[in-house]
């Protein structure tokens, strides 16, 4: 039905669409409004400061991008974040019910879990995705030699099935939790140099990874 605008040949998802834009344009509007109203007391208050004679300290900004999506209703068996999610979870309630020995993690007191999604065989000769679990472990000892969650997990993969070659990655997600109770966990978790070098070599054969 488009009451009014018919003899236009206006449709109403037209007019709606229209309506909503104006409505849209009247938010970004108020957002400057709002925006240049806090600006302008900023300046008020900075300039009362410099008269007292207060010195501001220099300011560091710190930005963190996290991307976030919905997770959807109905779980969906091909989709490698929502498996991945599934197995992070339960292997976080393993790891939660038997809290490693702090002694492993005594460089960073970080206790980081890896989970690695591949395709490989199982005992019965089937290739289905399969999940191989990572721990970090840092001994902190003079020849370095701590190992990342995520390497860890690569590593078991191969130790697991052999045969694995890198086109059979699928993903791998890392979380931190607390090493102990009422410990702090900083997510999301961006990997360090040597596990990003070694993810983006993986990526090389899997786009996708
Ligand atoms: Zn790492």
């Amino acid at each position: 039905m488009s009451r009014g605008y018919a003899s236009k040949g206006v449709s109403d998802s037209w007019w709606y669409a229209r309506r909503a834009s104006k409505a849209r344009l009247r938010e970004a509007r108020a957002e400057a409004a709002r925006a240049e109203a806090a600006r302008a007391r900023e300046e008020e208050l900075a300039e009362a400061d410099t008269k007292r004679g207060y010195k501001w300290p220099e300011w560091v900004e710190q930005t963190t991008y996290t991307r976030c999506r919905p997770s959807p209703s109905v779980f969906d068996e091909s989709d490698v974040t929502a498996l991945l999610t599934r197995e992070m979870r339960g292997f976080m309630d393993r790891v939660s019910a038997q809290p490693p020995d702090p002694w492993f993690h005594r460089q960073s007191e970080k206790l980081v879990l890896a989970a690695l999604m591949v395709h490989a065989e199982d005992d019965d000769g089937v290739r289905r995705p399969q999940f191989v679990f990572g721990l970090n472990a840092e001994v902190s000892l003079p020849a370095g030699g701590s190992f990342c969650a995520e390497r860890s997990a690569i590593v078991a993969a191969r130790a697991r099935f052999p045969g694995i070659s890198r086109a059979d990655f699928a993903g791998i997600a890392v979380l931190q939790v607390p090493l102990s109770s009422g410990g702090i966990a900083t997510n999301p978790l961006r990997p360090c140099g040597a596990c990003s070098e070694w993810l983006l070599k993986l990526g090389e054969q899997i786009p996708r990874f």
